[in-house]
């Protein structure tokens, strides 16, 4: 375990223990309630400390050694496993997660750094992996502190003891190996047991492009997962109420929820401008990219916005006043029989961007290019990927609606993912 040592003991609210084989019994977690902690408990008129610290960016600091000082964490009006007051902090560790605690959800980047340091606190002294070790400062001081606001200790001891056996719920086929590649492109892992990954399968989202979300709306919290077809989200410790974002009927949660998917996805939800109208009533997926502006030779422009499962489009008008509310859909236009020209040649424009997109090059002949157009998977996620299983190299693309692959021995014999599952 990697810790962060620059203000290792620095700080003089703590007081030495008389034994240097101290064992911890148990766990106090908390939430900054604002930010430059780290700073700020090195002042003494603070009186106060912590055993680590989660900065935002998930670095933990080792702030007070646990095993040679008491640190002061959680000292008044405590209680917790028969220990009041300072005993409290005699036999419990102080974590402080950085965050405002005001509900904003910690990154996950904090969540990944808690989960592992919890895993750490296990191995290290035995502490059990249990409700019954681990504490919210809330739980031991009802009424008197409110952290953390931002995580949820159950939620936390969750996903440890989903990930603690992870290589076993996962079968040995090519599907359950390569899906896991896939996940790992959106930044996690492919679990067959969770109940989202089942619903994706289940229900036909296609790859998976973002997880581990932290979401709050309306005083609710939120996990959820962004897909190529739509955008599931689950209430905190309700794992088997999955909501999709393309259903939901209140539009406050929507927008909130477009407002939060935009940005983890690099984005701006912009919800006054006619795409976003245009995506809550047929919606196309997720977006890969903010409404931009694509010339042609001709000099003609359009504003046009990539989406997973179509492209939105504008024409600007070269003169006088462009009509924001005509949004066509670039699947639309390219199926008329007297297509625009101007339009056909929008079509190649906005095909070698979205493959620029993933550094690749439009070619409508390549195989995988022709088996996606074919079978209407939307956009690219990845370039052409290499991957092994059990001795034979694959090429996979991740396309929004499935992902592609072959053996690399024969890249035309294309098939998708989705359908070699039950093998
Ligand atoms: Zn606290």
């Amino acid at each position: 375990m990697e810790f962060n040592n620059s203000y290792l003991n620095r700080t003089p609210n703590k007081t030495p223990r008389n034994t240097n084989s101290f064992v911890p019994e148990f766990v106090v977690l908390h939430e900054t309630a604002g930010y430059g902690s780290l700073d700020w408990n090195l002042r003494p008129e603070v009186r106060s400390s912590y055993n680590y610290l989660i900065s935002r960016n998930g670095t933990i600091y080792h702030y007070v050694d646990e095993q040679s000082y008491v640190a002061w964490h959680a000292g008044v009006n405590s209680s917790a496993r028969g220990y009041t007051g300072g005993q409290l902090n005699t036999y419990a560790i102080g974590v402080e997660v950085e965050g405002p605690n005001d509900g904003t959800p910690i990154t996950t980047a904090q969540t990944k750094s808690l989960v592992a340091l919890l895993k750490y606190f296990n191995e290290q002294y035995g502490i059990p992996l249990t409700r019954d070790y681990f504490f919210g400062h809330s739980d031991v001081a009802p009424g008197y502190k409110s952290d953390p606001r931002g995580y949820s200790v159950e939620y936390t001891l969750k996903i440890l003891s989903d990930s603690s056996d992870a290589t076993n719920v996962r079968p040995d086929t090519l599907y359950a190996a390569l899906r896991n590649e896939v996940y790992k492109h959106a930044g996690g892992e492919y679990r067959p047991d969770w109940a989202f990954h089942q619903y994706a399968e289940q229900n036909d989202l296609g790859s998976p492009i973002k997880v581990g979300m932290d979401f709050s709306t309306n005083g609710v919290r939120y996990t959820g997962e962004v897909y190529g077809r739509d955008v599931i989200i689950s209430p905190y410790g309700q794992w088997n109420v999955v909501l999709r974002a393309n259903e939901l009927t209140d539009n406050a949660i929507y927008a909130d929820l477009m407002k939060f998917t935009f940005s983890v996805l690099g984005l701006t939800y912009r919800p006054e401008q006619a795409f976003a109208a245009f995506i809550r009533r047929s919606p196309i997926g997720v977006p890969l990219t903010d409404s931009q502006r694509m010339t042609l030779p001709t000099g003609r422009s359009f504003a046009v916005q990539l989406y997973t499962l179509d492209t939105l489009f504008t024409p600007i008008a070269a003169s006088g006043t462009t009509d924001w509310s005509v949004v066509r859909l670039l699947s639309t236009a390219m199926a008329l029989a007297n297509i625009d020209a101007a339009e056909a040649a929008l079509r190649d424009v906005i095909y070698s961007a979205m493959y620029e997109r993933i550094k690749d090059r439009y070619d409508a002949n390549a195989p995988f290019i022709k088996y996606a157009f074919t079978h209407k998977l939307g956009a690219p996620l990845s370039g052409p990927q290499s991957f092994t299983y059990k001795d034979t190299e694959y090429v996979y693309v991740i396309y929004a609606g499935d992902t592609l692959f072959a053996p690399k021995s024969d890249l035309n014999a294309v098939k998708r993912l989705s359908e070699i599952k039950d093998q």
